[in-house]
């Protein structure tokens, strides 16, 4: 599994531009599913069918990351850029952008006196060009770029970009290949644009048209140096949510959960997330409502170029869901 952590995390995939997650996804999980197919927001399905009077139940990851759009080029050739999801401009200084077809940039920022003054439209990226002819020969206006950072395994401990949301994916995937015979049917779905607002799993929710719906992404932990207080730490387990922002779960879907935690014995925490949203926001508000639960793999450092997640949590996760998939839900 490690390998496919690795595979996911370094691929070019910001939100819009998810093509290559998309393929990438399709072939892994295609060998263990009954049906797969890409709905019209670029979202990847995949069905493994149950029992006949099984419930349909949407499992969601989100495959998109983070990233920038070139907005401007200005006569020296420099790029000026707009951000695409939660990017802050101190995470990018010293820091390379990757655009699709693999050129590199660096992110610069002008002179500014007092460095809170930092803003995105204060930066630049540098790929090298000496005008602006030169500068657009190789990028556009619209391009997308991600953080280019390679994502490496220490320990238990994983470091890379886009740990959010790859992380959820290769959970899905896993879960996938591991899960035997289902009374359910169960729907994986990768879903697109996420971090600009939880757009594709708006659609693949509507048209799945599922019972029941369990997002998996990312959560942040408060077990850092002068974090600010959050009760799920790395390492302690699969967190179930409760509340962010975009969704209070379901206390049906919340509670099989944690009986299924507690009944095999898997390492959980609850989550309580005071920001941030996840698909489980969209899903749930689906036609006249979905009950809707999230798993969650805790990370640190999220929305930089180094997130790190736990194995250990990793694999809790994937336990818990093929556990909860394996019985039958009311
Ligand atoms: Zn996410």
């Amino acid at each position: 599994m490690q390998d496919l952590i690795k595979r996911l995390a370094e691929l070019y995939g910001p939100a819009g531009s998810e093509e290559r997650v998309a393929v990438y996804i399709q072939e892994s999980i295609r060998p263990v599913v009954h049906e797969v197919y890409t709905d019209p927001m670029g979202s990847v399905v995949a069905v493994k069918r149950g029992a006949a009077d099984g419930k349909k139940i949407m499992l969601a990851a989100h495959m998109d990351e983070i990233g920038v759009m070139v907005t401007d080029i200005d006569e020296k050739g420099f790029l000026r850029f707009s951000n695409i999801g939660g990017i802050s401009p101190f995470t990018l200084i010293g820091q390379r952008a990757e655009f699709a077809d693999g050129t590199i940039g660096v992110f610069g920022f002008e002179k500014v006196d007092d460095m809170r003054d930092l803003k995105l439209n204060k930066m630049y990226i540098d790929i090298g060009a000496s005008s602006k002819e030169e500068a657009a020969a190789k990028v556009n206006i619209g391009d997308s770029a991600v953080i280019h950072r390679e994502c490496i395994v220490q320990g238990r401990r994983v470091i890379g970009k886009a740990m959010d949301n790859r992380i959820g994916c290769a959970v899905l995937i896993e879960t996938a290949r591991r899960l035997q015979d289902s009374p359910n049917e169960v729907y994986f779905v990768f879903t697109t644009q996420e971090e600009v607002g939880l757009r594709g799993a708006r659609t693949a929710a509507y048209s799945v048209d599922p019972d029941y719906g369990i997002a998996v992404d990312v959560t942040a932990t408060g077990d850092t140096p002068e974090a600010q207080r959050m009760a799920v730490s790395l390492g302690k387990g699969a967190a179930i949510k409760v509340k962010d922002n975009s969704v209070i779960t379901h206390p049906v879907v919340r509670n099989l959960l944690i009986d299924t935690a507690k009944a095999k014995g898997i390492a959980y925490q609850m989550e309580v997330l005071e920001w941030g949203g996840t698909d489980a926001g969209s899903i749930h508000l689906t036609r006249s409502g979905v009950p809707t639960g999230a798993v969650s793999v805790p990370c640190r450092y999220v929305h930089t170029p180094s997130e790190m997640v736990d194995l250990d949590d990793v694999e809790a996760c994937v336990q818990l869901l093929t556990a909860v998939l394996e019985r039958p839900w009311q």
